[in-house]
């Protein structure tokens, strides 16, 4: 059995109440900090603790929090980022439905360690269920006194609201999101300004995960120490894996961080689905690139994924069997980018569907050799575009040329997709 930390109060068939959290051991922490401890503390804490974002970029939750400047202007904002629709990613729903006064908490204390006074939570629209879960268990624990003015009886206020996103892929990127917060058209803007230094309204904001967030308590509560004993890897603490395509027993787990690749799917997903053999995965979401067997033994954290030139993304493992056409899958997730393209710059604009329309002629038998070397080419050219949805979208489709090209030429020579009867 692995350390739940994230998943310890799980339930299979319901979400865990105020008081069961309570009886765990929760809010503790957010006493104890609200009266002992100062918000430098707290950030030192974490910082020892080397908790990274699980959003996918994996920037050091402290240094984001310390970034915002201690004679920055007031008030200061938090945002806890729920917006997935990252394909195959599904945790942060998860999280939400199994423990969401862990969130509650983490983005409490969050907000006292950088002085915000009010927090949002930003949730993807389809995710309504966890929208209206967490409104209800926010009202539960502004009623017990834990949100709200004077926390705890103490001189720190902070409310937290739930925003709705407009269910764009582009808005769950920090700064899209936060024009989407000010109700303008989400596009991405490139610091600088930091939004740490100017964000919601001009005012010092931080953007953390969910998944992140909700690791503070614990942090709080039993140490940085204890954390980075959670892991089999120098990446500390335990991470949210979600596992679906074929394997007998899709879901997310908690697993330590640096939790080998071929263990999550043989023993977490109980292998593969009967009747299947593994040909490919996509080891941290739709944006990353196909990984085959030869590195399945590579650990689940940065450093692991990056020994293999891959990334850990959002840890979403989805996985392809024999049978699975592959240029049918990236077509599908080329489909997915280019539609979700926010239309700002033009090589993403421009490039993904037109790739999308070369892998779409190759999946139906109207393919030539010459689309190989202009879909490599495209690749590249959208490394060019202004934020990292191109560049993600066209990694499954480099990975497919690299490790999958005979897979693309039976195509073109035989005018039709092998897989389809
Ligand atoms: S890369 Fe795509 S999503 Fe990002 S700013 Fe450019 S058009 Fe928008």
């Amino acid at each position: 059995m692995y350390p739940q930390v994230l998943f310890r109060n799980r339930k299979p068939d319901r979400i865990v109440t105020l008081d069961e959290y309570r009886a765990g051991g929760g809010y503790r922490a957010l006493g104890d900090v609200l009266r002992k401890r100062s918000a430098g503390e707290v950030c030192r804490v974490v910082d020892e603790a080397g908790l990274r974002g699980r959003g996918g970029a994996g920037f050091p939750a402290s240094k984001k929090w310390e970034s915002v400047p201690a004679d920055g202007a007031y008030p200061r904002y938090l945002v806890a980022n729920s917006d997935e629709m990252e394909p195959g990613t599904f945790k942060d729903r998860v999280l939400i439905h199994a423990d969401p006064h862990t969130i509650i908490e983490g983005m409490i204390l969050a907000g006292y360690a950088i002085g915000a006074s009010k927090a949002f939570l930003f949730v993807r629209p389809s995710y309504e269920s966890s929208a209206a879960i967490m409104e209800r268990e926010l009202r539960i624990a502004r009623e017990a006194g834990y949100l709200g003015r004077n926390i705890l009886g103490t001189d720190y206020s902070l409310d937290i609201v739930v925003h709705r996103s407009g269910g764009r892929y582009i808005c769950g990127e920090a700064s899209a999101l936060l024009n989407a917060v000010m109700g303008k058209r989400p596009n991405p803007q490139r610091p600088p300004p930091y939004p740490t230094v100017k964000g919601l309204w001009e005012r010092p904001t931080v953007v953390n995960n969910v998944e992140t967030l909700a690791n503070v308590p614990h942090i709080l509560r039993n140490g940085p120490e204890w954390f980075r004993g959670l892991s089999r890897s120098k990446t500390p603490g335990t991470k949210l894996f979600c596992i679906s395509g074929k394997v007998s027993r899709p879901g997310c787990v908690e697993l330590p961080m640096g939790t080998r690749l071929n263990e999550i799917i043989e023993e977490h997903a109980g292998g593969m689905a009967p009747g299947s053999e593994f040909k490919a995965c996509l080891p941290g979401g739709a944006s990353t690139y196909f990984l085959t067997r030869d590195n399945l033994h590579a650990g689940m954290d940065f450093d692991g994924m990056a020994a293999v030139k891959n990334r850990l993304g959002t840890g979403a493992v989805i996985v392809f069997d024999r049978k699975t056409c592959l240029v049918g899958a990236t077509l599908n997730l080329m489909r997915f980018f280019a539609r979700e393209s926010c239309g700002w710059c033009t090589p993403c604009r421009e490039g993904l569907p037109y790739m999308r329309d070369l892998l779409e002629r190759i999946e139906e038998g109207e393919g030539r050799e010459e689309y190989i070397p202009m879909l490599r080419l495209m690749s590249r050219q959208v490394w060019n575009s202004y934020c990292a949805l191109a560049p993600g979208a066209a990694s499954p489709v480099e990975s497919l040329l690299d490790h999958f090209a005979d897979e693309v030429h039976e195509h073109i020579s035989q005018k039709r997709c092998p897989f389809k009867d």
